[in-house]
Parts: structure tokens; C-alpha cells; sequence
């Protein structure tokens, strides 16, 4: 297999991998970046990343919100005013 093949399919799924841990905390287009460009240190960088962004979690769909402050969930678009859960 060509080498620049393996390299875009080890960058493709890497990307895939920082898109879903960013996903959780908001952060998917920078995990994706970080995933693809990096790789695994992409992936530990993102990962540092959602640990350190407190969460809250929508009380309809479960969706992670970033802050208390957002008046609708992004995820669902329900109304969420003083509903936003601790972060676990
Ligand atoms: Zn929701």
C-alpha cells in the first residue's frame, strides 16, 4: 500500500477519534483537528481539553452543554433556564 495511503487513513482515523472525545464537551472541529494533524498526541491534547471544560447535561436529550449560561441546548433545542445538572 502506498505510504501517503496509510498516512491518511491513520490521520482519517485519529480525526474521527478527536471528533467524538471534542464532540462531548463542544470541541469537535478542534478534536478532529488535532486528531488528524497530531494523531495520538492530538488525541491526549483533546482529551486534556474536555476533562478540563466543566459539563452540564441537558434533562431531555442527555446532551453535554458547556455552560449553565446557554438558554437552549444545542443538541435538542429545548429551553433549559435553571434545569443544567452538576458536573458529574
Ligand atoms: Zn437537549
Amino acid at each position: 500500500m502506498d505510504p501517503i495511503v496509510i498516512i491518511l487513513l491513520v490521520s482519517f482515523l485519529f480525526g474521527t477519534i478527536g471528533f467524538f472525545i471534542g464532540d462531548s464537551r463542544g470541541y469537535a472541529a478542534v478534536g478532529g483537528l488535532l486528531g488528524s494533524i497530531f494523531g495520538p498526541l492530538g488525541i491526549i491534547v483533546i482529551t486534556s481539553m474536555v476533562l478540563a471544560t466543566p459539563t452540564y447535561l441537558c434533562p431531555y436529550c442527555g446532551g453535554g452543554i458547556k455552560s449553565r449560561q446557554v438558554q437552549r441546548c444545542r443538541h435538542c433545542g429545548s429551553p433549559l433556564g435553571m434545569f443544567g445538572n452538576d458536573p458529574s
